[in-house]
């Protein structure tokens, strides 16, 4: 399967979508992850390769974009694969039109983006990077709005942010779906606020990494202007942590004297010497320092961390079942992300949390799916998830349009 070229869009539609026999559910660790078993069902014809909705429940959206990845990489699925992270899986395949739409279902402890349904176009630039046309701050923070006028090979796709509600069916309507579920959304941490806590590492982030939100968002130059003074500030960032990472200090690092980043070098200076008096050199992870003031732009829109109460982790869950019980439709795939490691769901609740939400589903969508879930996190075998997931090649075709 390396490199397996995923098939073109002119190809797959002589192809029959073949759909699963029985809806899988396919946990993993690291969000991201679910593109093992996502990916090989679109280059397979288990879900049409375009155009098709997901349905995020997260405490994050996970709409970054990968500032070093170059766009044709959604051409190999190995090197897609590699170059995605928890935070910056899904514009990609937005880029690739494998979805159209997203709905960000958010706990009513996360504002990354208000509340709205936007549409915009996704796209590259001459420099072969992927962006975005929303002016929305999310974007504009990360970097990756690009004007429309120099967006290539662009798409347009729609983004809808909500909190839970039971008639989703507007927003589902014909469509093929993914329901994607991480369990931080029930329940979630902000990793980073206690990093390296005797250099006050969070605070000092705070201060370094922020940046006057002076354009205007109805003047495309302004917002331009504003994105490549980001993109310079974070490309600055990772160079100074990439040197650290592999130097352990900043004695032969070129600062190239520029003005405008003079004040964030010498306050990123006075961090690391911090750090380095309070940590050995080999317990400090520059890249998770560098990570972490990413993060942390402004007040408003920081990660949310807000650990529920059991009673709390009930209601909700009670909401996502009526949630599933009113959906007319069935969806296609159904992932569940435990972001647990990472500290983002509380370690000592996503077990419980897991096995309520497996059981919501089962309560709900009871024969229509697979007999067991597919823990992909505890496979250590070399079969692929797909055929983890679907060991017989051989099916019938089996529509989920479901009759309730
Ligand atoms: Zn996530």
């Amino acid at each position: 399967m390396a490199n397996e070229q995923i098939p073109t869009s002119s190809k797959s539609r002589e192809i029959k979508v073949k759909k699963f026999k029985k809806i899988p559910i396919f946990v993993v660790e690291n969000h991201n992850d679910i593109l093992e078993l996502v990916l090989p069902a679109l280059a397979n014809n288990y879900l049409p390769f375009q155009n098709n909705l997901l349905i995020h429940f997260d405490s994050h959206p996970d709409c970054c974009i990968n500032r070093q990845m170059p766009a044709e990489t959604i051409f190999s699925r190995t090197a897609l694969l590699e170059n995605l992270s928890i935070e910056n899986w899904i514009i990609p395949l937005l880029y690739g039109g494998h979805f159209e739409e997203i709905a960000w279902v958010r706990p009513p402890f996360a504002h990354q983006i208000p509340d709205g349904s936007y549409k915009f176009f996704v796209g590259n630039d001459h420099k072969n990077r992927i962006g975005v046309s929303s002016n929305l701050d999310y974007f504009l923070s990360d970097g990756s709005y690009i004007n429309e006028t120099e967006l290539k090979n662009k798409k347009e796709v729609k983004l809808i942010v909500t909190e839970i509600h039971d008639s989703f069916n507007e927003i589902v309507k014909e469509k093929t779906f993914i329901l994607d579920i991480d369990l931080d959304y029930f329940s979630t941490h902000n990793p980073f606020l206690n990093i390296y806590p005797k250099a006050q590492t969070y605070e000092k982030l705070k201060e370094i990494y922020k940046m006057d939100k002076n354009y205007d968002v109805n003047d495309p130059s302004s917002l331009t202007k504003f994105v490549n003074e980001r993109n310079k500030q974070l490309n600055f960032f990772d160079t100074i942590f990439q040197h650290m990472a592999q130097h352990g200090s900043l004695e032969k690092y070129k600062f190239n004297d520029d003005a405008s980043l003079r004040e964030k070098f010498e306050r990123t200076k006075e961090l690391i010497d911090c750090l380095c008096h309070h940590y050995s050199i080999y317990d400090i992870d520059w890249f998770i320092v560098n990570d972490a003031g990413c993060t942390v732009d402004d007040e408003l829109h920081q990660l949310p961390h807000y650990e529920s109460s059991e009673e709390e982790i009930k209601e909700m869950m009670t909401k996502f079942e009526n949630f599933l019980r009113s959906l007319k439709r069935y969806p296609e795939i159904i992932t569940i992300s435990r972001s647990s490691h990472d500290d983002y769901c509380p370690s000592n609740q996503v077990e419980m949390i897991q096995t309520s939400v497996i059981k919501a589903l089962q309560n709900v969508f009871a024969e229509e799916l697979k007999d067991q879930p597919t823990f992909w996190y505890k496979n250590s075998s070399n079969i692929s998830a797909l055929e983890l997931v679907e060991p017989r090649i051989k099916q019938i075709c089996h529509a989920h349009n479901c009759p309730k």
